[in-house]
């Protein structure tokens, strides 16, 4: 979110300044750690990307690390 403050000049006016927000990073859904292959940026700067440049393609890509993925191939394999 971004964050307006008020800021005082060196010719005594107060001025608004707009402060960008920080983006997270992109977290796995079951560990929390932080995901590789995907872009950290603002949205407005994300929708220039194009979708492979955004994502990981592979089952569960950019929503589960690699560990995780593994682990829950292995979990739907045997759990038939
Ligand atoms: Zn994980």
């Amino acid at each position: 979110m971004h964050v307006i403050r008020k800021v005082r000049t060196p010719g005594n006016r107060m001025v608004r300044h707009l402060e960008r927000g920080k983006v997270g990073n992109r977290l796995c859904a079951n560990c929390k750690s932080q995901l590789g292959g995907v872009p950290v940026l603002i949205p407005s700067r994300l929708n220039t990307l194009s979708k492979t440049k955004k994502i990981v393609t592979r089952a569960y890509g950019s929503y589960l690390c690699g560990d995780c993925t593994k682990e829950k191939m292995n979990e739907k394999a045997f759990n038939l």
